[in-house]
């Protein structure tokens, strides 16, 4: 097979795995029966034996815009060719500035100082530490603490992992951040088939006023959750709960902050979840659909009282020791500002919000099907809870998941949950095949 760009696509026989230690792997199962991908284009990608799978979950929630966006690949081509790299230290190029100023103007407001970072984790990291900072800044050095809550993923730094609620990802590395409680996640068994958010459970968020009590709230330094939990299997926010954080917290002088990882640039059918829930924290980390998946890149925004506290804390010289190598990279940026630009252009995040309900209809038809035990759904995200094979927990979902890319269709599952976050040009009929394949797979799962 020779992929788009001439490159033969090395075959199963012919491809050495040994080398590459994986990622979030299962690496001896996967090596055994590599699974390849050779090229994408759109809502599909090609596998090395040319297949194609039609892609259900976006890449790894981050191909908003669809693959291989011809506006996207020309940016980045022109941008190698005339600066391919700048450093950001005390030096500068245009275009982070350019870009920080787009993404001001679609963060909820007063969101408007953004610093780069080139990946969820980075953002998620970055984000701790600015908000020790600006305490620090203001003199009120007690705050050291953070509250996340269980199932929660921030990445897999030490900071995003201790704050972060998945025992797997903190357990195996035994140090963590000091100082950190969890809230109780907010997937309840009561309401099976939620469609959308439900009322009725905002007092969850409650437990924060308990931490509060216990810790006094003079030494939390932030509270840090996902919108809408996506990792752990697309966990949706009662009515009402994000608000209730967002009382609690100010009201004790504890900073917010929304991992927008994967609910930023159209999952839920506007630039951020802060903007489609109508909740603003005080700081908001991005990545994923900033560069289309393209090119890494993370990004952090922080409310302008943040950022000016501490630059005024400091009478010269650098405020806040912290940056990488790449943060604003000439590639990354251009990636992005193209990214932008199709979002806008096509009216994608638009697009989300006009196809959530069929969306809905759509995942919510699968209620009958053979194995699953729950669905929610939210935007173009939907979560399907399979039923777990006696004394087996997650061999059903990898089943899926294997049953489901032989079949031509790349789905994600956590454990025994289908996770679903298509890239938002998905079409109608596309959604119907989405559905009419799991249907199928599912009926002949064991
Ligand atoms: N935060 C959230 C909410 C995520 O979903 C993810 C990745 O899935 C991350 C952080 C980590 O991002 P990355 O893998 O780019 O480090």
């Amino acid at each position: 097979v020779v992929d788009k760009s001439g490159h033969s696509a090395a075959t199963k026989a012919a491809l050495d795995t040994s080398h590459f230690w994986m990622p979030f792997t299962d690496n001896k199962a996967f090596k055994s029966n590599p699974r390849i991908f050779a090229s994408a284009e759109g809502m599909h990608y090609t596998s090395s034996d040319g297949t194609r799978i039609l892609d259900a979950t976006a890449g790894l929630w981050c191909v908003n815009a669809g693959h291989a966006r011809r506006e996207i690949a020309d940016a980045v081509t022109r941008q190698i060719a005339n600066l391919d790299y700048a450093p950001t230290f005390q030096l500068g190029h245009p275009l982070p500035f350019e870009l920080a100023s787009r993404l001001a103007g679609i963060m909820p407001d007063g969101l408007d100082r953004i610093f780069f970072t080139n990946s969820g984790s980075e953002s998620a990291d970055t984000a701790l530490k600015m908000s020790l900072a600006y305490h620090r800044a203001r003199g009120d050095t007690g705050r050291f603490r953070f509250v996340g809550r269980q199932r929660g993923y921030h990445g897999t730094n030490f900071g995003g992992t201790s704050v972060g609620g998945i025992g797997g990802n903190r357990s195996p590395f035994i140090t963590q951040l000091w100082g950190v409680d969890h809230l109780s996640h907010t997937q309840g068994n009561a309401v099976r088939f939620q469609r959308g958010m439900q009322p009725g459970n905002e007092a969850l968020a409650d437990e924060l006023e308990s931490l509060i009590a216990l810790h006094g709230g003079e030494t939390i330094a932030a509270v840090i959750v996902e919108p809408v939990a996506g990792s752990t299997g697309v966990l949706i926010p009662p009515q009402g709960y994000l608000q209730r954080l967002r009382d609690i917290t100010s009201k004790h002088g504890i900073l917010l902050i929304f991992d927008e990882v994967i609910t930023g640039f159209g999952r839920l059918g506007a630039a951020t979840a802060a903007g489609h829930f109508g909740v603003t924290p005080d700081i908001l980390t991005m990545a994923k659909g900033l560069t289309n998946g393209a090119i890494p890149m993370g990004a952090v925004a922080a409310r302008t009282g943040i950022y000016d506290t501490v630059l005024d804390s400091v009478q010269s010289g650098i405020e806040f020791f912290h940056g990488y190598t790449y943060s604003g990279h000439p590639v990354a940026s251009a990636a992005a500002l193209a990214t932008l630009k199709i979002y806008e252009d096509e009216g994608l995040f638009q697009r989300a919000a006009a196809l959530a309900p069929v969306w809905e209809d759509a995942v919510h038809s699968l209620h009958d099907a053979p194995h699953v035990a729950d669905i929610r759904n939210l935007g173009l995200v939907a979560g399907i809870e399979l039923a777990p094979r006696e004394g087996a927990p997650g061999a059903r979902g990898t089943a899926a998941f294997q049953a489901a890319f032989e079949s031509g269709l790349l789905i994600r599952t956590t454990g025994d949950i289908i996770a679903m976050s298509p890239p938002l040009i998905i079409s109608e009929a596309q959604i119907e095949e989405i559905t009419g394949k799991l249907r199928a797979i599912l009926e002949t799962l064991r």
